[in-house]
């Protein structure tokens, strides 16, 4: 019988009512009691008095000296007591303990856990037992677990030892015996007791490594199966597009592409050439060109008989998208329709059509694209660009429809080494690590908000000499109407600043006609200065534009004005970046620190992960990051690194298939349902 597969209440002490309690810890099984680690320790463990450092807290052995003296204010009390311990005399204090009185006999034996106040020799006591009593805690580094309702800190310590005394002697390894030695790693049922009940930091310590190294290889193990087995899998589309067919594509750009472009493009070629799907993440930089190399795969498709769809997150980054891949592709005669919310009626349905009679090529849209009633003739590819992650339900809706397309998802949050091979450590990584030759690096300055006027100095110098500014007002999260207001206010302001100039306004309250007409006028170059919210965030293309000044900076987090400072630094022309900000907490100015340290996005999301850890990084748990029990993504990345690379080899030998030594392995891909039923998805 697996430890899986009994339940919880199975273990002395565990009625059905603290059963249902436990659920919602998501404790159902012994086996998930067992492997709910504490997340500190605590430290009872004996100390002699005299080395304990005033305000210290301590566990110290000591003699009832005196007699107890108790006070009572009402309710409440106070107890106190002469002890003696190592030669020190001094006063150990109880606060509403009354009960205590009784058992402080002379010379009794007490074990005193508690605050210690050297100049007043007296000690704050928050817990003593009675050996004689049979003590438990002391002498202990005591686990400290996540509880809460009616589960208190003592029945959870209390329960995970009774569990650990009916079932510790049947926790079975799971990892491979070679594994185990290759890193010295304490034995499964060891260290899961030890994880509990450490009796020293060391151990603790050697306990934690071996279940880090676990957890970490278990979940790389998932990741490369899935991928061993994708790439098994010859149901994909082949597409058969031939070198010379790309060559004219690439010669007809108005520009060279560059060397990393080039890379990129043959990875992606040899995956959409061969039979398997494609699953490949494209990252780079703001600005390094990646809607080129999406350009490129969507060429390539359609040269093979298929057609493809880019999915974008917001309309106007679709219609701009639209706008760049009609006119690379019009001399081949390649058709790009587009498909967004505001799209309907007779358009839409004209559009569906003829999607479904394969007359449309490409088509570019928000998420709704591949959904609901749209249907396609032969969907050979799939691009999604910026901070879409596209999900396994995603696939599946595709799959059922028929289709197994290619996919590709391009990203420019650079994602730190550290999270790219979890959250994305089932796909194949291309990157695009470097920007297009020619490009001036984007100064970026931090100014308070009392420098108003010298900025629009550098509005009118930059627009005077024919570039073009964003100025982007925060989002006023509590109400959308102050918003707006704000984006208003401001707007009026710069056009009475700037009477010489046309200012234009965009903010997400608008109709998507207005919104579009905003951009057009930009794009034109017929507005100079775009007020702005945050809707042009991500992809917005305009290499005129030249100076990003962002209001009340401080108010967006780090990826989130990089994206916008991004806007500039696309062209030819030196760009800057303008934050104002008064930033009043020490994380809010160290990240204007950061944007004026640095503009490579990657390291900006460094430094971002250290300033909010892995968990916020990506703001949602659907982003694909996992949460591990024990692990921690940052200060564990080296394990990961390791777990992957041994999971990597072990899928790829025969044995592992096959041998009785890897049965428990096999059977825990079984469990986590990735060794069955529908195995991809
Ligand atoms: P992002 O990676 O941020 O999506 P884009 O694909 O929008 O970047 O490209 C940014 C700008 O760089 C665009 O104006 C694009 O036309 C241009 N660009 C892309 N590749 C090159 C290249 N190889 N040489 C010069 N300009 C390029
Ligand atoms: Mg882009």
């Amino acid at each position: 019988m697996l430890l899986n597969e009994i339940p919880v209440k199975k273990v002395s002490g565990v009625s059905a009512l603290k059963e249902g309690e436990l659920h919602a810890f998501h404790i159902f099984t012994v086996a998930d009691l067992l492997e709910y680690y504490p997340f500190r320790y605590e430290d009872y463990r004996l100390r002699p008095l005299s080395e304990v450092q005033d305000g210290e807290k301590a566990t110290v052995q000591a003699k009832v000296f005196g007699l107890p003296v108790l006070q009572r204010y009402g309710k409440k009390s106070r107890l106190t007591c002469k002890m003696m311990a190592d030669d020190w005399m001094f006063t150990a204090t109880w606060f509403n303990r009354h009960f205590l009185k009784e058992q402080l006999t002379p010379g009794r034996e007490v074990t005193l856990t508690g605050k210690w106040d050297m100049r007043r020799m007296q000690l704050t006591v928050s817990d003593s037992e009675f050996p004689d009593q049979g003590a438990s805690r002391s002498g202990s580094l005591q686990p400290v677990y996540s509880v809460g309702g009616n589960i208190t800190q003592a029945w959870m310590r209390k329960t995970i030892k009774q569990a650990l005394m009916q079932y510790g002697e049947m926790i079975p390894e799971i990892l491979p015996q070679e594994l185990v030695q290759q890193y010295g790693l304490m034995a499964r049922s060891r260290a899961i007791q030890r994880i509990h009940q450490p009796v020293d930091n060391e151990e603790g310590q050697q306990a934690r490594r071996r279940m880090v190294y676990e957890e970490l290889f278990l979940f790389q193990l998932k990741l490369q199966v899935y991928r061993a087995m994708n790439q098994q899998r010859q149901d994909g589309v082949q597409h058969t597009v031939d070198n010379a067919t790309m060559r004219e594509f690439v010669r007809s750009l108005p520009f060279e592409l560059t060397d990393a472009q080039k890379k990129v493009e043959l990875e992606i070629l040899q995956d959409m050439r061969s039979p398997y799907c494609m699953n490949r993440l494209l990252q780079g930089d703001v600005g390094s060109g990646k809607t080129v190399v999406a350009a490129l795969a969507l060429y390539a498709a359609v040269k093979s008989g298929y057609q493809g769809a880019l999915m974008v997150p917001t309309e106007i980054l679709a219609e701009q998208h639209a706008r760049s891949l009609a006119k690379l592709f019009e001399p081949f005669g390649i058709t790009v329709g587009l498909l967004t919310g505001s799209i309907t009626g007779r358009k839409r349905k004209d559009l569906l059509a003829s999607l479904q009679m394969g007359l449309t090529d490409i088509v570019v849209g928000t998420h709704a694209l591949i959904q609901e009633d749209v249907f396609f003739r032969a969907l050979g590819l799939v691009v999604t660009d910026e901070q879409h992650r596209f999900g396994v339900n995603q696939r599946s809706i595709l799959r059922r429809k028929g289709y197994n397309p290619d996919v590709l998802t391009m990203t420019a949050t650079p994602i730190p080494r550290t999270l790219a091979i979890t959250a994305f450590g089932d796909m194949d990584v291309s990157t695009l690590s470097e920007r297009p030759a020619g490009r001036k690096p984007i100064s970026t300055y931090w100014v308070k908000h009392g420098m108003m006027d010298r900025v629009l100095g550098f509005i009118n110098r930059e627009i005077s000499q024919g570039r073009q500014a964003y100025l982007i007002c925060p989002l006023i999260e509590e109400s959308d109407k102050l918003d707006v207001q704000n984006a208003i206010d401001l707007f009026v302001s710069m056009q009475q600043a700037f009477p010489d100039f046309q200012v234009g306004l965009l903010h997400g309250r608008m109709t998507p006609a207005e919104k579009e007409e905003a951009m057009r006028l930009f794009y034109a170059n017929e507005t100079q200065l775009l007020v702005s919210t945050t809707v042009v965030e991500v992809g917005v293309d305009v290499p005129n534009a030249t100076l990003m000044i962002v209001m009340d900076a401080d108010r967006f987090g780090l990826s989130q004005l990089h994206q916008l400072r991004g806007r500039v630094g696309r062209g030819e022309h030196a760009s800057y970046c303008v934050l104002i900000a008064d930033p009043k907490s020490e994380v809010g100015q160290e990240r204007m620190r950061v944007m004026t340290e640095t503009d490579d996005g990657f390291e900006v999301a460094r430094r971002d992960l250290e300033l909010r850890g892995p968990g916020d990084f990506f703001g949602t748990k659907q982003s694909g990051v996992p949460e591990f029990r024990i692990a921690d993504m940052v200060s564990d990345f080296a394990v990961l690194e390791a777990a992957r690379d041994d999971a990597a080899e072990l899928v790829r030998e025969p044995a592992f298939w096959t041998s009785p030594a890897y049965l428990p392995l096999r059977e825990y891909l079984q469990r986590e349902q990735i060794l069955q039923g529908e195995l991809i998805d």
